[in-house]
């Protein structure tokens, strides 16, 4: 009797990324080879930081070389993502493997490449925080709890003992331009929340009336606006809404009781990620398409990534998705012009940089 013979399994991505490998290694034979190619992409745009001389002899094999005008020393890889390369053949691949459009993992590059997790993930993140930088004012702004669903890595920002998706109510808003919209939204949402402010600032009235202290008509709204989701401590609320103290610590537990507020590290208070959501523009049908196809990227290829980092992921689904802006060459363009993202300091903001088409 004849029995199916089983197939072995190929993984129809991996020899596609192994075909890129080997087309690298077919160019670009040697470690020189691959040195060369970069100190010629990076050439045109060199010049002396000293006297501003295009003339630079470099030594061959070395990264330091002369000026031919006032002789004085330069590095050839300052400033740009190379800078801290070691070796210069996995750096091509990745680039290459970016202006072709095809999704690569570190964990696959580490494999194919032959180097450690680590580096791999390194050359990554350094190649897509360079396209992170072409990626101003180009796209649109996302809150990230719409990508909730891609987020399940942890990094040092998460709290402890909570999912990483709760990175969201500590993360800090860096650009001061949509904190500004930030605000407006929240004057808009506050005649929302009124009649909850309402209920609230009834159980707080009654209770002060045993103590008989005037307090202000509405604490709770008063210490609501000025929340926001920079941490602030208790003693500048104090401070700004000019109430008493106990009043403040009493209208923030009720804030927090009726989820409007929450505690993080440092007695500080923010608004709660329910709010913060809530004041997030909402957004269109298409901009929802694509973040559920983001998700789907993102599950498939790298399985998940950290609150962190995912506005590096997003700049690395640009350049996927978008293969006229990204086509050959560009991305190592990009990678000799910016030195990408300080990858030790790099959080993602609140409001998210997403770029498609
Ligand atoms: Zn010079």
């Amino acid at each position: 009797m004849k029995t199916q013979q089983e197939k072995p399994k190929v993984d129809n991505h991996f020899l596609i990324v192994a075909a890129e490998v080997d087309f690298v290694d077919r160019v670009y034979p040697t470690e020189k080879a691959c040195f060369s190619e970069i100190w010629r992409r990076i050439r045109p745009n060199k010049r002396c930081q000293f006297c501003g001389s295009a003339r630079l002899k470099l030594k061959f094999g070395n990264r330091i070389g002369n000026c031919g005008r006032c002789g004085k020393k330069f590095r050839l890889t300052a400033g740009t993502i190379f800078r801290k390369m070691r070796m210069a053949r996995p750096y091509l691949v990745a680039i290459r493997l970016c202006e072709r459009g095809i999704p690569c993992s570190a964990r696959l590059l580490s494999r194919v490449c032959n180097i450690a997790y680590a580096s791999a993930l390194h050359i990554f993140n350094m190649i897509w925080g360079a396209v992170l930088k072409a990626m101003r004012n180009d796209g649109v702004l996302v809150s990230s709890f719409e990508f909730n669903a891609a987020i399940c890595k942890r990094s040092l920002e998460t709290p402890a003992q909570k999912h990483p998706v709760n990175e969201q109510e500590h993360a800090q808003e860096v650009n001061s331009e949509s904190a500004v919209n930030l605000e407006e939204e929240f004057a808009a949402r506050i005649s929302v929340f009124k009649p909850e402010l309402n209920l609230v600032t009834e159980s707080i009235a009654s209770a002060d009336d045993a103590a008989s202290t005037p307090v202000a008509p509405c604490p709770e709204r008063q210490i609501y606006g000025l929340l926001s989701s920079e941490p602030r401590s208790i003693d500048d609320l104090v401070a700004l809404s000019r109430l008493e103290a106990k009043v403040v610590i009493a209208t923030v537990s009720i804030l927090e009781l009726t989820d409007l507020a929450t505690l993080v590290s440092g007695n500080r208070v923010v608004l709660s990620a329910d709010r913060l959501r809530a004041q997030q523009p909402q957004v269109d049908s298409q901009t929802q398409a694509h973040v559920g196809q983001f998700v789907w990227f993102i599950k498939k290829f790298f399985h998940g990534v950290s609150r962190r980092y995912i506005q590096i992921y997003l700049a690395a689904y640009w350049c996927f998705i978008d293969r006229i802006r990204w086509a050959k060459g560009a991305v190592f363009e990009q990678c000799c012009k910016t030195a990408g993202v300080d990858l030790k300091t790099f959080v993602s903001p609140l409001n998210l940089q997403f770029c498609f088409a």
